[in-house]
């Protein structure tokens, strides 16, 4: 028998009043004032507003207020518009799969009303409307006033009756820094339309509407960088590559069911050279909402894992349109969090989508937008200007790389004929004679000064320009249209290497070379096994590697693109690389790392002395491959410095 337990005092089952059921909801909603300035900024959006601004008091806590310019609400839906579940948005579980506002679940004003004492001022384009009308949220009262159509909010005393979530809120600062923060986030995404937020009186930030035609199609992504440039800054924009994918597709138009266009991405990528030590300049919209999402985080840095190294966390706004059938946007009570049907395609497409958009080379930019002009900004309508004036340093960042098809991107297969292997071009001929067999391309030059044609086009032709000069054996001097490039030799062509390897891999086809004379070298028992058990991933790789005596090992064949370097060091390295890896299986990260070691051993030394035709053959290869904007480590490895800042130099007014 057990023995008897006290129990809990018995207490009635009752249904919770409206009032308290909102209060617990409003808990889920409602954290601090920017969660209410999210939810008016959403709900003045949803009704069409084309101009939105945030009033705040005392960080919010005193007062929001959000008027707008959209649709307003009827007389006669004024006070159900404050209910619980009561919402304009869907009507049936069906509009709810493919709903496509901000709002939806009919809750916002509702628990903000129960926190705090909200009133609405409204007045709609409808003939029965002839003014305006002000709701009181507490008593219900309705009055008529004046004022044009759109809908204005105001939330005052926030917590007010419930003290204890009022001990939670931060500073007054700290919670404007968060409002602010949540009306940049709509103003991402919505370059049509102007906000302004307003503290104590005070204008604190500002972002006007860019004219809708520009901001829709085509003109998209144009639209984005300009309000990009305004909410995050010029340096963002100017370090920034445009996103578009699928590449032929016009960004942002609807996604369309049953074919394949139902997933788009588009945006603009910081270059791995504007990664920050934070993630906290990173934004992803699914459909227009600001979302928190691990497969688009994840997917995006995956994009970067070949340019940046470490901790460095990239920046980015990246836009994703879906079929809204193939996302669930209802997990979550703040809709920060979604959930896709397929994450796998939704990673996949982010990937590419950055990917590609670093990967070209940014050199070509150089036709497409002179920097020093300031044209780094598309070309818009309407006054507000965009600062541009930089100092000399920071105008020396590489200018934006622009998606549109270039005139250099057609020339690009000829140039990549006409300039052969690099290394032919590095290794010094004297080496060349006793070590090389033939070449596997029978067409490839034999002597390095005879590949690259000195271009005799006019400077404005090249992107990266002409050489003129060698710094003390590490830098390359070019001139171009804009002014003066400048190039880090060493960085560019290890760049170069590594792409063309990872490339050659990739197809399974590593162009390799053997040497006349084998080298020899005294190798450690752990070289030796490694040689005779990696046997297969080496000629993976292009090297023959094979014992000659108990200590020593021979290095017999080389991949062609590093035979200018010096064979036993890349030997040593790569044995030393796969040791560490169970070669059989190396996986993708562990392959570019050894491909960048490799990389790293044939790249042109600094202190090389080149020929102007050898540097010339640099900058038309940087032209034509892959991310060679930044070196294997994420460094950039050209920069422009124009005519503009030349002259700011030595104070030369023009
Ligand atoms: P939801 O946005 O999920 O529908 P809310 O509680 O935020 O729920 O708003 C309830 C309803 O009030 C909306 O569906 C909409 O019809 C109306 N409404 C709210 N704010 C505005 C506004 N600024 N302009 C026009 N209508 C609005
Ligand atoms: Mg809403």
């Amino acid at each position: 028998m057990n023995a008897p337990f006290p129990l809990p005092e018995r207490r009635p089952i009752r249904e919770l009043p409206d009032e308290l059921i909102s209060q617990i909801a409003a808990g889920e909603v409602v954290e601090r004032p920017a969660s209410v300035v999210r939810e008016l900024v959403d709900n003045a959006l949803d009704a069409g507003a084309r101009q939105i601004t945030v009033r705040l008091q005392a960080g919010g806590i005193r007062l929001i207020s959000v008027e707008d310019d959209g649709g307003g609400i009827l007389r006669s839906e004024l006070p159900t518009a404050l209910k619980r579940h009561a919402t304009s948005k869907i009507a049936s579980l069906h509009d709810l799969e493919s709903v496509d506002t901000m709002g939806f679940r009919g809750e916002a004003l509702a628990a903000i009303c129960s926190i705090a004492e909200v009133s609405v001022l409204t007045r709609t384009d409808d003939p029965s409307d002839a003014h305006g009308w002000l709701l009181d949220g507490r008593s219900g009262e309705l009055q008529p006033t004046a004022r044009s159509r759109g809908t204005t909010v105001e939330v005052r005393e926030l917590f007010f009756a419930t003290p204890a979530r009022r001990k939670f809120l931060k500073s007054e600062n700290t919670e404007l820094a968060h409002c602010i923060e949540a009306v940049r986030r709509h103003a991402l995404a919505r370059p049509e339309v102007g906000f302004a937020i307003w503290h104590d009186g005070k204008l604190v930030a500002q972002w006007r509407s860019v004219s809708p035609d520009l901001a829709d199609g085509e003109h998209l992504l144009d639209a984005l960088r300009r309000r990009l440039a305004d909410v995050l800054g010029d340096d963002f924009i100017s370090q920034a590559v445009a996103v578009n994918w699928p590449v032929d597709d016009i960004p942002g138009e609807a996604a369309t069911t049953g074919g394949h266009q139902r997933l788009r991405v588009w945006g603009f990528a910081g270059v791995p050279d504007a990664a920050r030590s934070r993630a906290d300049w990173q934004f992803a919209y699914v459909n227009g909402r600001f979302v928190r999402d691990k497969v688009i985080t994840h997917a995006a840095r995956s994009a970067y894992e070949d340019v940046l190294h470490g901790h460095r966390q990239p920046v980015y706004a990246l836009y994703v349109g879906i079929d809204p059938t193939r996302v669930d946007v209802n997990v979550h009570p703040t809709k920060i969090e979604v959930r896709f049907r397929d994450s796998r395609e939704v990673h996949q497409a982010i990937r590419h989508a950055v990917e590609n958009a670093l990967s070209a080379p940014r050199a070509s930019s150089a036709l497409a937008a002179p920097l020093s002009t300031g044209a780094v900004t598309a070309p818009f309508t309407d006054t507000t200007s965009v600062n541009v004036s930089r100092g000399p340093i920071a105008a020396g960042m590489p200018a934006p790389m622009h998606q549109q098809p270039l005139p250099w991107r057609q020339r690009e297969t000829e140039i990549g004929h006409r300039v052969s292997d690099l290394g032919a071009i590095w290794s010094p001929p004297a080496a060349r004679t006793d070590q090389a067999t033939a070449p596997e391309r029978p067409d490839a030059p034999r002597t390095p000064l005879a590949t690259p044609p000195a271009p005799t086009l006019p400077n404005g032709e090249w992107p990266l320009g002409r050489a003129v000069a060698q710094l003390h054996g590490v830098y390359i001097l070019a001139e171009n249209a804009t002014g003066l490039v400048v190039v880090d030799m060493h960085a560019a062509h290890e760049r170069i290497v590594y792409e063309r390897l990872k490339q050659q891999l990739d197809a399974h086809a590593v162009s390799t070379q053997s040497l006349l004379i084998p080298a020899t070298f005294a190798a450690t028992p752990e070289e030796v096994a490694t040689a005779e058990s990696c046997t297969e991933a080496l000629a993976t790789l292009g090297l023959e590697i094979v014992p000659f005596s108990p200590r020593t090992l021979a290095v017999r064949t080389v991949p062609s693109t590093l035979s200018g370097g010096d064979p036993v060091a890349l030997a040593r390295s790569v044995l030393a690389e796969l040791a560490q890896h169970e070669a059989s299986t190396v996986a993708q990260r562990a392959r570019n790392e050894l491909l960048a070691t490799m990389a790293c051993h044939g790249a042109v030394r600094a202190n090389r002395r080149l020929t102007i035709d050898e540097m010339n053959a640099l900058l038309r290869q940087m032209e034509v491959t892959e991310r060679s904007d930044q070196c294997n480590h994420g460094r950039p490895t050209w920069r422009q410095l124009g005519m503009k800042d030349l002259d700011a130099l030595f104070l030369r007014g023009r």
